[in-house]
């Protein structure tokens, strides 16, 4: 099995660093690895396209055509990963009982393997009908500006996103929002307690009111497939010495949402939760903001691509469940493209973590289902 051409690949992969330079400065990005998957998708014999997003930072977009006119099936994976600070030989992929370690093993290389080799199986077992489009998408890791250009510049019927799944079908995740929050003081001597107003306690009050809030979000009725919102406070910072008052201290949390929840609604209630505090103390001076959000995906319950893929897994006596995923991925964006879009990928352990694996024999299935599916779209 770990002489299979998909895994070649994978080990190919996950050899080339490719850290996304938005969440860690100075990273090396995705431009050598799009390289390698450029020349791979060529000898293949697909219409290779290389579009820019970033400087040196690349979609690498695959185009297989049918024979006859057809559906449009595009394979979507991103070719980013997080940083490494910690791990011993992240770029050394090793092979130990059925799995393949190595940072990006599981999130996704392994999934960008799959689907570029689907091709490959797809056409051996006489894929003839409609258009193979196989997008390999920068910073999905970061603000996902890869996937936001692909559906600026390409259509397709269905999509699968080949994300880590335990080889089960991705029909939902949640959203999130970032939120800003800043509340304000008075800067004086530690000695002077008339003169000084400590915007870090300030703080302290507003974060008392997001932990009840977190606990009411938790305790509603929770959706049968993303499970319950939820909020965090991720970074905070204030004060600039022992002996002072500190004049400013700012939150930046983060709010995951489920369907029907914009990241508005999200500062919307964070901006309730300010002017409720100003309304007990008119020196309360507070203000928040929302940054970046981006929306839960649901794909429609009567589509018919999980029942596609799912005859595919059946064939293979695996189990064709479909289910939430927790995390976000760029799903959200094709599905909010207009594409119906699935999740669809191996499984393994370790995302972000320090020792990150993805199951071999998985890979190879999920390119042989990738590969079923394409050829049996109706
Ligand atoms: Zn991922």
């Amino acid at each position: 099995m770990s002489d299979d051409p998909c895994i070649s690949l994978l080990r190919e992969l996950v050899s080339i660093d490719s850290v996304n330079p938005s969440l860690v400065p100075g990273a090396r990005g995705e431009g050598a690895i799009a390289t390698a998957v450029a020349e791979h998708m060529r000898a293949m014999g697909l219409d290779v396209h290389v579009e820019e997003v970033e400087r040196g930072r690349p979609n690498v977009i695959g185009v297989l055509e049918g024979l006859q006119p057809g559906p449009t099936l595009l394979l979507c994976g991103h070719l980013d990963t997080v940083g490494v600070e910690g791990m011993a030989a992240p770029f050394a992929p090793v092979d130990r009982d059925g799995r393949l370690y190595g940072r990006g093993a599981q999130d996704m290389k392994a999934g960008v393997a799959a689907m570029i080799d689907a091709v490959r199986v797809a056409v051996a077992h006489g894929f003839t009908r409609g258009r193979m489009v196989v997008a390999a998408v920068i910073d999905e890791e970061y603000a996902s500006l890869g996937a936001d250009d692909l559906v600026q510049r390409w259509k397709a019927d269905l999509a699968v996103v080949t994300e880590p799944t335990d080889l089960k079908i991705g029909v939902a995740h949640k959203g999130f929002a970032w939120i800003e929050v800043v509340t304000r003081g008075r800067a004086a001597h530690g000695s002077r307690p008339r003169d000084g107003r400590d915007a870090i306690l300030r703080m302290g009050r507003v974060l008392q009111r997001l932990e009840a809030l977190d606990r009411e979000l938790q305790a509603r009725p929770p959706h049968p497939l993303m499970g319950t919102a939820s909020l965090h406070a991720s970074i905070i910072t204030g004060g600039r010495e022992l002996s002072s008052y500190p004049d400013r201290c700012e939150l930046q949390m983060e709010r995951r949402t489920i369907a029907g929840e914009s990241g508005e609604d999200a500062a919307r209630e964070v901006a309730a939760i300010l002017e409720a505090l100003q309304r007990e103390d008119s020196e309360l001076e507070a203000e928040s903001r929302l940054t970046f959000a981006r929306p839960a995906y649901e794909l429609a319950p009567s589509h018919p691509l999980p029942g596609l893929l799912g005859a595919g897994l059946s064939s293979y006596g695996l189990s064709a469940e479909t289910v939430g995923m927790s995390f976000w991925t760029d799903a959200a964006i094709l599905g909010a493209a207009g594409i119906p879009t699935v999740l669809f990928g191996p499984g393994g352990a370790g995302l972000h973590g320090l020792e990150e694996y993805v199951n071999v024999a998985d890979v190879v299935t999920c390119r042989d289902v990738l590969a079923r599916l394409a050829v049996s779209l109706p």
